[in-house]
């Protein structure tokens, strides 16, 4: 793992276990391992995407960066404005407070996020009310400097988010998370409650302003086109693991999980004389509950051979900076974007 200066965020070995309770006294008889071991890092100017099936633990590895929740084991390293590296996983609540200025969280769902009896000012400047950054004439000017950021017209800051559509009020959502400049934002599904349309411009918004404003962004979505399109680097989560990690491109065409490549064999390509090879995956995802033994992807593995079944692959660098969790990963030869036939 990185170590070095441009490294803003270094999660290691993170654990989140959720209590399974059941009976009438509620004993704890089992635990859902929504993020199972998890490591990686982000730079500081980078986006990095998280991507996996639904119920895979990405949003929770977000939310446990955040602390909001109590992460059962592991690191998570922040290199704060002043240099300083803190591990937010041990800090308390009392010393987190500071910091939840600098991380912010964008959330995937435009529609409830809002709240429908608050105007755009009021909901763009309760941050700012709350952490007591800014109040009166100075504050209504940097509501419409942030409303103008997104593309929003300064002057409809006194409506309501009912009047706005489902692209508008992402955008209001993300004027209220810069409304405190912060350095790292954990981005949870921003455009997948929108139609396909909206989803390209919020993108391309999300791009500008990470250059514009130097923003440090993790990018959490179920959709691989989606996240290929923003992230320079890409993360792969299979049941509460990760599973391959490298540059976008790199991941895109040379990858080097069966799970990777599966997903990438269901992006349609740009081009449509291209046909697809597309991998069907047999069975369901496992329970985050009950994982398989060995490798977790086995019962879904084209390629598994006798040690999947019993030994756990660990993440390990195959290649410069390209990360896999495959016994096989050196020896597989891959389809990736382009070589679809
Ligand atoms: Fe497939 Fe085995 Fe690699 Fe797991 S370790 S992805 S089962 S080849």
């Amino acid at each position: 793992m990185e170590t070095d200066q441009s490294v803003i965020l270094e999660v290691r070995g993170l654990r989140q276990y959720f209590p399974i309770r059941q009976g009438f006294f509620r004993r704890t008889t089992g635990h859902i391992k929504a993020v199972d071991g998890v490591s990686f890092f982000i730079r500081e100017n980078e986006i990095l995407g998280l991507v996996g099936e639904s119920g895979c633990g990405k949003t929770t590895t977000g939310r446990a960066i955040l602390r909001l929740y109590d992460p059962t084991a592991g690191e998570v390293w922040y290199r704060k404005r002043d240099g300083e590296r803190v591990d937010i996983a041990r800090i308390s609540q009392q010393e987190m407070k500071p910091l939840r200025r600098e991380l912010r969280m964008i959330f995937q769902d435009p529609y409830s996020s809002l709240n429908p009896r608050f105007t755009v000012k009021d909901i763009i400047g309760e941050p700012l009310v709350i952490h007591g950054v800014i109040r009166g004439r100075e504050m209504e000017d940097r509501i419409a400097e942030l409303m103008l950021a997104v593309g929003l017209d300064p002057d409809y800051m006194v409506r309501y988010t009912h009047e706005f559509s489902g692209g508008q009020r992402q955008r209001i959502g993300l004027a209220r998370t810069l409304s405190l400049s912060p350095r790292l934002i954990i981005a949870d599904e921003p455009v997948s409650a929108l139609d396909v349309s909206i989803q390209a411009q919020v993108l391309n918004l999300l791009q500008e302003l990470r250059m514009d404003l130097g923003l440090t962004l993790l990018f959490v979505a179920h959709d691989l086109s989606v996240v290929e399109h923003v992230s320079d680097r890409i993360a792969v989560m299979y049941v509460g693991k990760l599973v391959e990690m490298a540059e976008t491109e790199v991941l895109l065409g040379q990858p080097l999980h069966p799970y990777t490549e599966a997903l990438i064999s269901a992006v349609p390509p740009a081009d449509p004389d291209i046909r697809l090879d597309r991998i069907i995956l047999a069975g369901d995802v496992p329970s985050s509950a009950n994982p398989p033994p060995g490798c977790v992807f086995h019962p879904r593995c084209r390629y598994a051979r006798d040690v999947c079944l019993v030994e756990e692959p660990q993440l390990a660098e195959i290649r410069p900076g390209h990360y896999a969790s495959c016994h096989c990963a050196a020896e597989l030869s891959l389809q990736g974007i382009g070589e679809q036939a």
